[in-house]
């Protein structure tokens, strides 16, 4: 028999199928099963419900045509009964029924029936009806897996998840894990945005939904959102789903916004004061810039480098530094506070930044877009916030600062430029001593080109041999006779010729090299020292300068030894010339260090008394030899009563505290005759002799060999 099921052979996603066929009529059986295995399926017959359950239970069909009246149990009970296993849930069962009434069909559907055959079959369109309906069945399977996985899916994400239609209801929302919001689905589900969320934000978002719609285009926007006191960042996402519906997934950004602005801040600056970093200055200044060489407008940087800082890191350690750049921060941010107050007549349109460079340097940039900037009465109250000393931690330190400073148009165009052109003049304000202010001017660089072509040949100073000594001689007053030599550094410069050592020795402290040049000079002059006395003339010391940077070495006192005992000159023979200042720095260790020096038989002189501290009484403390008043006073002490009284003064004093003193610079008869009358006790100047190579000094030792004085001293 052939009812037209074999088109259906080809389509074969349906072959192989199993039918149940489910009637207690044999012959209508007989004629389902052979309509549908020519349609390409296997069928498995039951001859009534409860065999059909059964059979359901073995085999598990792919469809059930089950006829309603059977029976032991008829085909509502056992499509009811097989709809409760889980397998039976979604499988299609078509009844097949002879009642055309209403009454049964509504009772197939509500027993769970998935669609009815009337009675009598079109035998013709079975096998179309079944496989149209396991068509159906599987792509509503597929469906269902879908939704399953889109579902698992859309659960394990964290987000909060809103669909939304184009009139902004809400159809569906799911709470996401972080959502610090989280409403309730009930608030949410079936109300307008308007419902829930603040006005302005729902009008936004009403907007965005509209607009994903219109363009279909994904958009992402963050909302910042203010929620029971605390502030939060939302990042959303727009989604058109299909023609009606937008989703929008909503993630809690704000801890992810909170560490970039934490490390927005950690690069941009400096934890220890907290002030803007160098990086933040330099976007900053350069935006500023950039604007200006446009519209025009005024730019003035002050570079600002504390003096000795790292002598006071190095002394009392680096917490009490790292306190001290803390305090200075906050003064200097007073002073800016009071430049700018007493700028009012500006209006708000004048801008300062300060930021910490590094180490000690810090810098402060003032814009205004039409006055030029008052910089030497910035700079002033600047410095006035270190005319006072700091408490820390138990110490007062006092501390001042070096300032330069560069201004746009006039000393440069770009931010480069006029960074190094204010470190140019911060840099010539150091030189100039300390706590002083210089704007930068176009000589500057001339100079600090020149002085770093000297520094590079001073580099090559030592190796070259163009570095030797004068001695100037010392004269006893009393005797008359020559007591010692002092040795002074001088340069044989290959282009520039001899140079004195004022012109090298701040460089060679600048640089570093002072302590390679000083270890040159002491076993030079030991060694001469060495030979005079070998040689047998009559001479008691030889005085060497020593720079307060070679002093402050930690293994100084050793590099001494060392040189004493390689020279093989006498300790007693060498005497050391220190400056107040160096000895006054950090004067403990100096007590200890002093005591030292002198345990070890040395002398020990204070060099230029009078210009520093000048402190008899705290002189007192160090274990000192000689004082050596300066040339300064010695000059005129002739004319000028007052340096006659000071240096009256200065001898009286220091004989009472058992020092010699030596004056320094003795050019004339009649400052001679004033220093002897004062009791004066040794004296080096022009009038006894220069300081010259030490074969000349080596004659005036030779004629004193031979009895002679110096003609000053003779009478
Ligand atoms: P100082 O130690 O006070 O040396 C005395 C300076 O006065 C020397 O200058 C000397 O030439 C000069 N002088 C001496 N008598 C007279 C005089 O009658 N009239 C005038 N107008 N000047 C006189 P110099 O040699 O130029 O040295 C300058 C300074 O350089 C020295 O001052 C000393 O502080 C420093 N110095 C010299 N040699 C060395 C050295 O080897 N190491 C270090 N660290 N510093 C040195
Ligand atoms: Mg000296
Ligand atoms: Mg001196």
């Amino acid at each position: 028999m052939s009812l037209g099921g074999d088109i259906l052979h080809n389509d074969d996603d349906c072959n192989g199928a199993v039918v149940l066929v489910v009637d207690d009529d044999p012959t209508m059986r007989l004629l389902m099963k052979e309509v549908l295995q020519q349609s390409g399926f296997q069928v498995m017959e039951a001859e009534n419900g409860q065999l059909a359950v059964d059979v359901f239970n073995q085999i598990i069909p792919d469809i059930i045509l089950m006829d309603v009246s059977m029976p032991v149990k008829d085909g509502f009970e056992a499509c009811k009964e097989i709809r409760a296993f889980p397998y039976g849930r979604y499988l299609p069962i078509l009844m097949v029924t002879g009642l055309e009434d209403m009454a049964s069909v509504n009772r197939a559907y509500s027993a769970g029936a998935t669609d009815f055959l009337v009675k009598p079959l079109n035998w013709v369109i079975l096998g179309h009806r079944v496989r149209y309906m396991l068509r159906s069945a599987r792509t509503l399977e597929k469906l269902r897996e879908s939704q399953k996985s889109n579902q698992a899916l859309i659960d394990g994400l964290p987000d909060t998840i809103v669909r939304m239609a184009i009139n902004g209801t809400v159809i569906d929302y799911k709470v996401g894990d972080d959502a610090s919001l989280g409403m309730d689905k009930k608030e949410v589900v079936g109300n307008k945005l308007e419902k829930f969320l603040p006005p302005s934000l729902a009008k936004e978002m009403n907007g965005l939904v509209l607009y994903v719609f219109r363009t279909g285009e994904t958009t992402t926007k963050e909302f910042p959102i203010k929620f029971k006191k605390n502030k939060y960042i939302y990042e959303g996402r727009l989604v058109k789903i299909g023609d009606y519906e937008v989703v929008c997934i909503l993630r809690d950004i704000t801890e992810r916004r909170n560490s970039e602005e934490r490390i927005h801040y950690l690069a941009y600056n400096d934890s220890l004061t907290t002030l803007p970093n160098r990086s933040f200055f330099n976007e900053w200044a350069s935006n500023r810039l950039s604007y200006f060489r446009q519209a025009g407008g005024h730019l003035s940087i002050f570079i600002l480098d504390l003096d000795n800082f790292k002598q006071i890191n190095d002394t009392l350690g680096h917490h009490i530094g790292d306190a001290l750049l803390k305090s200075v921060s906050i003064r200097l941010k007073q002073a800016i506070d009071i430049v700018c107050d007493s700028q009012h007549d500006c209006g708000d349109e004048c801008e300062v930044l300060l930021s910490r460079f590094g180490s000690d340097e810090f810098a402060v940039v003032f814009v205004h877009p039409r006055h030029e900037i008052p910089v030497a009465a910035i700079a002033s109250e600047l410095h006035k916030e270190f005319s006072h000393s700091v408490e820390l931690l138990e110490h007062e330190i006092f501390i001042t600062a070096s300032i330069g400073s560069a201004s746009f148009p006039g000393d440069g165009h770009d931010l480069h430029t006029l960074v190094k052109n204010a470190d140019t003049a911060m840099h010539y304000s150091k030189r100039q001593g300390q706590n002083h202010f210089c704007r930068y001017s176009s000589t500057m660089n001339a100079r600090s080109m020149d002085r770093l072509t000297l520094e590079n040949s001073l580099r090559k100073a030592l190796s070259s041999n163009e570095l030797l000594l004068h001695y100037q001689p010392q004269i006893n007053f009393e005797t008359g006779r020559i007591v010692g030599a002092e040795a002074l550094i001088r340069w044989q410069h290959p282009k520039r010729g001899l140079l004195s050592p004022d012109g090298f020795i701040p460089i060679a402290e600048d640089t570093g090299l002072i302590n390679s040049i000083g270890e040159w000079v002491l076993i030079e002059a030991c060694q001469q020292m060495k030979k005079w006395i070998d040689a047998g003339y009559d001479i008691k010391r030889m005085a060497v300068n020593l720079s307060s940077i070679q002093f402050r070495q930690p293994d100084f006192m050793k590099n001494i030894r060392r040189i004493i005992s390689k020279t093989g000159l006498p300790a007693s023979y060498l005497e050391l010339e220190l400056t107040e200042t160096s000895i006054m720095r950090n004067a403990e260790r100096s007590i200890s260090l002093l005591h030292e020096i002198r345990d070890d038989g040395l002398v020990l002189s204070v060099d230029d008394f009078g210009t520093g501290y000048s402190s008899l009484s705290y002189l007192k403390r160090f274990p000192i030899d000689a004082l050596k008043i300066d040339r300064s006073f010695i000059k005129d002490i002739e004319h000028d009563s007052d340096d006659a009284a000071i240096t009256c003064a200065i001898i009286a004093m220091a004989h009472n505290l058992n020092l010699k003193v030596i004056a320094e610079g003795v050019e004339t008869e009649a400052q001679l005759k004033l220093l002897k009358e004062h009791q004066c006790d040794e004296g080096q100047g022009f009038l006894f002799g220069r300081p010259q190579l030490a074969e000349a000094f080596e004659n005036l030792l030779s004629s004193q060999l031979d009895g002679g004085l110096f003609g000053a001293l003779e009478s």
